[in-house]
């Protein structure tokens, strides 16, 4: 459990906490002097939402960024994140840049929601600067995949590679590390991330990921999309934020009973997550991915209000904890 917690706060700076402090517990020692920002670049699903893009969670520890999933319209989100204190600098066509650092991605799985946004976080930072290889981390399939998209693009990449336009050799590349197991999956002098399996409707074993994030400040976990799992308590453990997907009890109650059998293969409902919020008692339970057939982000937030007394928001785009 977390020892020696000292009190700090997470606030959300947009959405549905705006200007309401809750209590975060973080660790001594190095917290003090290190910042960690969780931002809901996406928080959508597969059904077409306008004001929420598809699936991208950016985690933000000392200007470093880390991102979970890039789903459709969710790299543009970025540019909402510009002079922001807790971002890189923003200074276009450098390596420095809030583009130039984008580079590396944590991906759950191969849903299209999940990865639709991929060929532009491939292609956009490197025009925009970046000059290493993209770190592409997750599950089989993401070697092909990525494959796949730059033979698309092969045609702008070269013109812009060998046209008159300034361009570096490496910015455009990716760098694929694909997993089939829970494993820690990164490393460096301050932050650990450890993929966990998920189940997840039919993908098969070691197919669908969620991600345990340990900063000297926090511990954010990132369900992925999962249904419900005892076994996956113990990755939830001691998390400070714990970022859920969630569907509607009420909603997912009136389709019909072979819909209502796959989405509890596939997801996991308000009243399930309420019983891992009471469990794994987060400071802070953030639901994301809603599945809402037919009920309101409103009515979501009251039926979620019936079964758990704890924290949480229903997540918005650029939404940010910290
Ligand atoms: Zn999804």
């Amino acid at each position: 459990m977390k020892a020696l917690p000292k009190r700090a706060f997470i606030v959300a700076l947009a959405g549905s906490l705006a200007g309401q402090p809750v209590f975060a517990e973080s660790q001594p020692d190095d917290a003090d002097h290190s910042e960690t920002t969780v931002v809901m670049l996406g928080t959508g699903t597969p059904v077409l939402k306008h004001d929420r893009a598809g699936q991208a969670i950016l985690v933000v520890v000392d200007k470093e960024m880390y991102l979970f999933d890039a789903g459709p319209g969710s790299v543009r989100h970025f540019d909402a994140l510009s002079g922001k204190d807790f971002m890189p600098e923003d200074i276009y066509f450098s390596n420095d840049s809030v583009y130039g650092e984008m580079n590396k991605v944590f991906i759950t799985h191969l849903d299209s929601d999940h990865v639709l946004g991929l060929p532009e976080l491939m292609l956009r930072p490197w025009i925009m600067g970046r000059s290493e290889p993209l770190k592409v981390i997750g599950p089989q399939g993401l070697e092909d995949m990525t494959v796949n998209i730059l033979e698309a693009y092969r045609d702008d990449i070269d013109h812009r590679l060998h046209g008159t336009q300034p361009a570096n050799e490496l910015g455009f590349t990716v760098e694929v590390t694909e997993i089939g197991d829970t494993q820690v999956v990164h490393q460096d002098d301050k932050v650990t991330v450890t993929a966990f399996k998920v189940p997840h409707g039919s993908w098969s074993d070691g197919m669908a990921f969620g991600y345990r994030v340990e900063t000297p400040g926090k511990t954010v976990v990132i369900s992925g999309d999962t249904r419900h799992d005892e076994a996956l308590y113990e990755h939830f453990e001691g998390a400070d934020i714990l970022i859920h997907e969630v569907m509607s009890e009420t909603g997912v109650s009136q389709l019909p009973q072979d819909w209502q059998d796959y989405m509890y293969h596939a997801h996991t409902s308000t009243r399930q997550l309420a019983e891992i919020g009471r469990k794994i008692a987060p400071e802070l339970l953030v639901m994301t991915h809603p599945l809402l057939f037919g009920q309101t982000d409103e009515q979501l937030r009251d039926e979620m209000a019936g079964y758990y007394d704890g924290n949480f928001v229903l997540a918005s785009d650029l939404d940010i904890y910290e």
